[in-house]
């Protein structure tokens, strides 16, 4: 009789997930409001600076909905200082980084 990993445990930490089948969902910081992660724009900081990444670096992410709108919403509201808990600089190629981000999604679908 040998032992049996219990591989199949589940996460334990994902507690409150909401019943949306299929892939994780993020909250946007702009609006608050929960949606899948392929749908909101992914930002890091990099060098104390905010960017927007197309693909998952190690850290802590922000994710803002495909609008200017929640942008400037998370700028106000000094979201990303609290969400990535480390001070954050945003530059001036910021928000062209930001639409460029937008742009591209909408030319996929
Ligand atoms: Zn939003």
């Amino acid at each position: 009789m040998t032992m049996v990993a219990p591989a199949a445990y589940g996460c334990r930490h994902a507690g409150g997930r909401p019943p949306v089948s299929g892939g994780p969902v993020r909250t946007c910081i702009g609006c608050r409001q929960r949606r899948a992660a392929t749908d909101l724009i992914r930002l890091q900081v990099d060098d104390g600076y905010l960017h927007v990444v197309d693909r998952p670096v190690p850290g802590r992410s922000a994710y803002l909905c495909p609008s200017q709108a929640c942008l400037e919403r998370a700028v106000q509201r000094r979201a990303f200082a609290r969400t990535l808990r480390q001070d954050v600089r945003l530059d001036d190629g910021l928000p062209v980084e930001f639409r460029e981000a937008v742009k591209a999604r909408e030319a996929v679908r």
